[in-house]
């Protein structure tokens, strides 16, 4: 989780976050944009489907109609006042082309219009009929290619049969919203597979190419129907000139509610989770400070110091971090990784030089908790140190949580051989109380007084009183923060055993301090050579 929300709160992170939720918001709009223009045009495409078919059934129903008016009007005579009917209702009804009396083998009786090739009955099939839902009529196949012309029969009884003639070549024309007109084809069937009559784009599209969406009303009364075939991609892109303007607009919506969501939720990393994180990263790192013999500047140690090594090379000062890791708890695993580091990297040479220490800053809260002990053991012996070359300081700065456990463990640690040193004395709350009750090994005199050494007499007076109170308790003197030669030879004077300062060295990482350590070392011999 916290791994997300350090990438959400990189600027790539953010960018990206942006991106994905303004997109995402953009392509749900387009995709209802587009579902509701697609849902519009083929109901708009199915009714027009629907009132096509209509049409044909009203003109159907004429034709149906005027042949049972003629029926009983007795058409059936066949005489010149029946002709005239038929010529006055083919010449009001647009429709109907002709009706023609047939006898019991079909052969034609009387008509209203003069035969011509057209309408010769004796070419057409009526082996092909297509019952009706009405008994007695029945649909024939007349048609001439695509020609509209569709036969209706009634048969009037065993020996007479009328055939009504329609053309329903207008049926279908220009049955198309302008748009769709070059994209799409229509057909009046019959019985299934006739083409009765068909509206067919001048320019064929190519078929294998294309999805196209079938429209299809069946008649219920009539063996007829409508077939309408729309290419898809136009029938989608119909009506939908909006679609621009709605993806720009929804462009810069999403990106205004990215940028929302990014502010509202995106909130940077709490210090304690960088830290988590950065714990696991392993961030925290220890540097060196050499402590060193006051009479001979020898290295005979260093204190542990903690740095936050940032990803980008950043090197962030304890005071920034310390006091928030102590208050969050993150001290104790950030304590235990940078003892593991130190120890490792220094391991080797510990185990050669028996008599060098290594100091680490501890905590109260730390000292006092149960799991101490056994951590710090463990520790030391995966790193193969003695115990009793490391140092652990106790600030004197910080009250503890339970002064009696202190005393009881700093007891314990002396007695498994680790070295106790009160860090800080003479700033904390308790004042010199501490030095006895706790029982350490070490005084650290801190820098406050050794910055006024040689300057102002008490401070001097201070740190000889220091000094003093440890050679009565059996407890050795180091003097923190030593700037220059003249606090070196005061603080000589004064018989403090070590120092520590940046006269010698700042805090280094540990190749450095290998480096401190090999020029002692060579100072050093060259003086007993000399
Ligand atoms: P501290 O334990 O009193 O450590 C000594 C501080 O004095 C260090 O500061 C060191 O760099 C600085 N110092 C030493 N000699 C000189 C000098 O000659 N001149 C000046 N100006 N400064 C000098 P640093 O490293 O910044 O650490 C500050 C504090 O942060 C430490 O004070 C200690 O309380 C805490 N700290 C550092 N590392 C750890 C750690 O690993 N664990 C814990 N619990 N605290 C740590
Ligand atoms: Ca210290
Ligand atoms: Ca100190």
């Amino acid at each position: 989780m916290i791994f997300v929300k350090k990438a959400l709160n990189t600027i790539v992170g953010k960018l990206l976050l942006l991106a994905f939720i303004a997109l995402s918001f953009t392509a749900l709009v387009r995709t209802t944009y587009s579902a509701i223009v697609w849902g519009n045009n083929t109901r708009q495409i199915s009714e027009l489907n629907q009132r096509s078919l209509h049409r044909a059934e009203v003109l159907v129903d004429y034709a149906v109609n005027t042949m049972a008016d003629l029926e009983y009007g007795g058409l059936g005579v066949c005489d010149a006042q029946a002709i005239k009917t038929i010529q006055r209702i083919s010449f009001l009804r647009g429709s109907i082309k002709d009706i023609q009396v047939l006898d019991a083998h079909n052969g034609l009786l009387c008509a209203g219009a003069p035969m011509n090739e057209e309408l010769d009955i004796a070419k057409f099939d009526f082996s092909d009929m297509y019952a009706a839902a009405e008994e007695n009529i029945f649909f024939h196949d007349i048609s001439r290619n695509n020609s509209g012309l569709l036969g209706i029969a009634r048969h009037v009884s065993d020996d007479q049969t009328f055939l009504a003639v329609l053309n329903l070549d207008t049926l279908l024309f220009d049955v198309f919203p302008k748009e769709l007109r070059d994209h799409a084809r229509a057909d009046l069937v019959m019985g299934g597979n006739v083409e009765v009559a068909s509206q067919i784009p001048d320019v064929v599209p190519h078929v294998e190419q294309q999805n196209f969406k079938e429209f299809i009303t069946a008649s219920d009364r009539y063996p007829l129907e409508v077939r309408f075939t729309v290419d898809e991609a136009m029938l989608s892109s119909w009506n939908s000139e909006l679609a621009r303007l709605i993806g720009d607009v929804s462009l810069v919506i999403g990106l205004i509610m990215g940028w929302i969501i990014l502010v509202l939720l995106v909130r940077p990393l709490t210090l304690r989770e960088e830290m988590s994180l950065a714990l696991k990263n392993g961030e925290f790192v220890p540097f060196m400070q050499p402590t060193f013999d006051i009479a001979g500047r020898k290295i005979v140690g260093c204190e542990v110091l903690m740095r936050w090594k940032k990803p980008d090379g950043e090197i962030v000062a304890p005071y920034q971090f310390i006091p928030a890791a102590e208050e969050n708890g993150l001290i104790i695993p950030m304590t235990r990784a940078v003892m593991v580091a130190a120890l490792s990297q220094l391991g080797d040479y510990m185990g050669r030089d028996k008599n060098f220490k290594m100091a680490f800053n501890i905590v109260p809260v730390d000292l006092v908790s149960d799991q101490f002990e056994a951590d710090l053991c463990e520790i030391v012996k995966q790193a193969g140190v003695a115990s009793r070359q490391v140092v652990l300081e106790i600030t004197e700065r910080q009250e503890f949580p339970d002064q009696d456990i202190a005393i009881a463990r700093i007891k314990q640690l002396r007695e498994m051989g680790f070295r106790v040193a009160l860090d800080d004395t003479g700033v904390g709350h308790n004042g010199l109380s501490n030095v006895q009750q706790l029982g350490a090994d070490i005084i650290k005199i801190d820098k406050i007084f050794i910055d006024r050494v040689g300057v102002d007499n008490a401070a001097t007076t201070i740190v000889q009183m220091l000094v003093k109170l440890a050679q009565e308790l059996g407890m050795r003197t180091v003097a923190e923060g030593i700037e220059t030669e003249e606090q070196l030879r005061v603080l000589a004077e004064c018989e403090v055993d070590e120092g520590q300062g940046y006269l010698v060295s700042k805090p280094v990482p540990h190749d450095e301090f290998i480096k401190l350590l090999m020029d002692s070392q060579q100072v050093a011999t060259n003086k007993v050579a000399a």
